[in-house]
């Protein structure tokens, strides 16, 4: 998987960094999303397919490995 985000959509609501904490974190300034891990192991895969899902601003883009 690989996770790619556009940080200029984000509204900083802050559901991928409580849904996927070990991915996504926020700015402590802004709330704007940093993500932390661009290719995340399998066990965070699922939580990160929700933050994507959830995310109102739709930052979040997810690639599944082919
Ligand atoms: S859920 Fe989306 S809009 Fe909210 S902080 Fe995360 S990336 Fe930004």
């Amino acid at each position: 998987m690989k996770v790619e985000i556009d940080e200029r959509r984000c509204c900083s609501a802050g559901q991928c960094a409580v849904l996927a904490p070990d991915v996504f974190d926020q700015r402590e300034d802004t709330g704007t999303v940093v993500l932390l891990n661009p290719n995340p192991p399998a066990e965070h895969q699922n939580a990160v397919r929700d933050a994507a899902e959830s995310c109102p601003g739709m930052v979040i883009t997810v690639t599944e490995d082919s």
